[in-house]
């Protein structure tokens, strides 16, 4: 059955009773009431059930191979919304056969940056590559842009390979903290990613490597303009990863390369 997606009004009421209900379990658990906690703690599931059902999905990118369009979950409203908390798992309907992950950018656009009680992982403020990725045989990385409603211009950064590579090679969805993973044999694996990040699209533009959705379209179509026309070359922003908790924000630097030891 089809949801309709919540309104900015209904968005605002369903983090004010999930925020609220937080609230309450935490002093319940101070006063060491744990049987309402635990009623309280319903009450917190069932507020994040209502906003992951009713999340808008948006067309985000178009598969350079056969023109599907990329529908996603996101919450364009604020980084307040809980698709932003990195541990987030939002339901995703299935896509075409070559989309294999979406990354992205936000750029502030000289509005506050502002989010939920955890730490979001919204990337840099312009668009970039992962080279690892691009490198595999088939790859094509198509950017796009996405207008959300606190200013911020958001841009969808999505892979697609001819030939898809197996899950565990890809990397974390955008807004995401690890990557998490499926084989198609079942077995299910996780990682923390750090490829390096390229800023400098010219080179990949020139291999026929990125693609574009033309900015203020509605992602559903690919320009077919030349490479030195697309839009989002050099851009101005801050070329390094952000964390925005609450109303505070800070960057992070940039993913090294270095692997990140697992305690599992
Ligand atoms: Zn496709």
């Amino acid at each position: 059955m089809q949801v309709t997606p919540f309104s900015e009004s209904e968005r605002a009421e369903i983090l004010r009773r999930y925020r609220k209900a937080l609230e309450t379990r935490a002093r319940l658990v101070e006063q060491e009431d744990y049987d309402l906690a635990r009623a309280y703690s319903s009450k917190v599931r069932q507020a994040k059930e209502a906003y992951f059902k009713r999340l808008p999905r948006l067309t985000m990118s178009c598969c350079p191979f056969d023109g599907k369009p990329l529908v996603r979950t996101f919450d364009p409203y604020g980084m307040d919304g809980l698709w932003w908390n990195p541990d987030a798992k939002p339901e995703e309907l299935p896509c075409c056969p070559h989309f294999c992950v979406l990354r992205g950018a936000v750029h502030f656009a000289g509005e506050k940056p502002y989010a939920g009680k955890f730490q979001a992982q919204p990337g840099p403020e312009v668009p970039y590559v992962i080279p690892r990725l691009l490198d595999y045989p088939g790859m094509i990385v198509v950017i796009a842009q996405i207008k959300m409603a606190p200013g911020y211009l958001a841009y969808p950064i999505a892979y697609f390979a001819e030939r898809r590579p197996p899950p565990d090679e890809l990397t974390a969805d955008w807004g995401r903290g690890l990557h998490t993973y499926r084989m198609s044999s079942g077995e299910t694996g996780w990682n923390v990613p750090t490829d390096p990040w390229d800023f400098d699209l010219k080179p990949w533009l020139a291999k026929g490597k990125i693609r574009w959705c033309p900015p203020g379209s509605d992602n559903t179509f690919l320009s077919t303009g030349p490479p030195e026309t697309c839009p989002y070359v050099d851009l101005p922003g801050i070329r390094e990863r952000f964390i925005v908790e609450g109303d505070v924000a800070w960057t992070h630097g940039l993913p090294d390369g270095a692997s990140v030891s697992r305690m599992d």
